[in-house]
């Protein structure tokens, strides 16, 4: 019985929720709300949503922003109860309306106190007039879903809707699904296509895919919008207004979710293995999370056909437009950026302060893969960096440092970079001239506006794939 069982009801924009558990011992028991969320290195304090706590058998009295204490007084099952604000529409919070349900459990389900490896049960009732389809990477049994851990659990969004649109394919062994709500022209069979070519690349491409199913969750919603948020089994996006072509936003970004994966889910930075959600967990290596992802994210839309030299050339070029027109005068070097993700990486920030994890780290992710190339005569690049790291963070599950990840990238390379890595990443001097010069040596023409173009096609042809 040390199983967490959660029942949820949803109603409109609110999920009543009863945790049922078994605590492990008498006398005062911590339960937490975790504050932040994987993939947004944010402080939100998902508690903010939550009035109160309440349980029938035991006094329970809020303790600390996210946490309640529950005074045990008896070593049989306990049941707390509490209702969860649910009016978040992002890929990262929950939101319930009349015509769906969209649930990111680490929003607003209790844990207690060091519980995050106990097993899960999770039953969400929905409305029974309303034949809903769910979408959720956990193990089905009825209408109940099971988690071998809090942190499977929190890292499975579920998704229902009384009509789920769904593509589902297999490649390499592993199942694929692309799956949401919205209408039902953004689901067409030119994204099935571009889905399946980038999914088999990069299977192809790192050469083994860590979990066994992977859903790519969608929800198309009438107000402008563009997120998603990357998970082990699944990401979930979220894109609008419905009247728009998503075509071009869903290849980029489902593109850059599933190379997560390997690229956080499996190969993480060791601040964050494993992550603990009742704190700030600062970490100087965002940019090679976010970065490298950036960018091999819109090269393997080119490697796999998916869009031709031109349309690669233009995603690259707006990539360092936004880098260099935006930030490229800011004071803050990336490994600043990285750890103040926490202050500022997401909203407003100080005029002239930060730089992006995602563009600037994508600039340092392009240089390392065309200096590689370079010496290497592309007979190396940034998948051997890639390939290594899973060898030896990924598959041991053993996380990183900024420090270990430089060692690695030097390995590759046979050669020290440390003034590469001090201009670079530790220092905030402008790197046009840098990126041009390398840029040159696979036929692309850099100037300083942003502009880039394609100087000779043929030589073009060698950076990536000849097609
Ligand atoms: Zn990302």
């Amino acid at each position: 019985m040390r199983t967490l069982k959660y029942r949820i009801k949803p109603s409109f924009h609110a999920l009543d929720i009863e945790l049922t558990f078994m605590p492990s011992r008498i006398g005062p028991l911590a339960l937490h709300l975790p504050i932040w969320r994987p993939g947004r290195y944010q402080v939100q304090h998902f508690a903010k949503n939550i009035a109160t706590v309440t349980c029938a058998d035991a006094l329970v009295v809020k303790s600390d922003l996210s946490s309640w204490i529950v005074d045990v007084k008896d070593l049989k099952p306990i049941t707390v109860t509490y209702r969860y604000h649910a009016e978040q529409p992002d890929a990262g919070g929950s939101w319930v309306d009349d015509s769906m349900v969209y649930i990111n459990f680490v929003n607003c389900l209790l844990f207690p106190h060091r519980g995050e490896n106990r097993a899960c049960e999770v039953e969400v009732l929905l409305p029974p007039a309303g034949g809903y389809e769910t979408s959720c990477a956990l193990r089905t049994f009825g209408n109940k879903f099971r988690a071998k851990s809090y942190r499977e659990l929190v890292d499975s969004p579920f998704l229902a809707a009384p009509q789920l649109h769904t593509h589902a394919w297999k490649t390499h062994g592993v199942k694929f699904y692309l799956q949401g709500l919205g209408p039902k022209t953004h689901f067409s069979d030119r994204l099935l296509k571009a889905y399946q070519k980038f999914v088999a690349y990069q299977l192809d491409y790192m050469g083994e895919f860590p979990v066994r199913e992977y859903r790519f969750m969608l929800w198309i919603c009438p107000k402008p919008f563009y997120h998603g948020v990357e998970h082990t089994k699944s990401t979930m996006m979220v894109m609008g207004p419905e009247d728009r072509d998503s075509y071009e936003d869903l290849i980029g970004l489902g593109s850059h979710e599933l190379y997560h994966v390997w690229n956080v889910a499996t190969i993480r930075p060791k601040a964050l293995l494993p992550y603990d959600y009742t704190k700030a967990v600062i970490f100087d290596t965002g940019w090679i999370v976010e970065g490298i992802t950036t960018y091999l994210g819109d090269w393997f839309l080119w490697a796999s056909g998916v869009v031709n030299p031109d349309e690669y050339v233009n995603l690259l070029a707006g990539n360092l437009k936004l880098h260099f027109e935006r930030d490229g005068a800011s004071k803050q070097s990336l490994l600043e950026s990285s750890i103040d993700l926490w202050l500022d990486g997401y909203g407003s920030a100080l005029p002239g302060k930060r730089v992006s994890i995602y563009f600037k780290g994508a600039l340092v992710a392009l240089g390392l893969d065309l200096l590689i190339r370079r010496k290497f005569q592309h007979a190396k690049s940034l998948r051997d960096v890639m390939l290594l790291m899973q060898e030896r963070y990924g598959q041991l599950k053993n996380g990183y440092t900024r420090q270990e990840f430089y060692a690695l990238v030097e390995e590759v390379y046979e050669e020290s970079l440390s003034e590469f890595w001090t201009r670079w990443v530790e220092s905030s001097e402008p790197l046009q001239g840098e990126i041009a010069a390398l840029l040159e040596s696979v036929g692309l023409y850099f100037e300083s506006e942003g502009i880039l173009t394609i100087s000779d096609l043929n030589r073009l042809e060698v950076f990536g794939i000849a097609q």
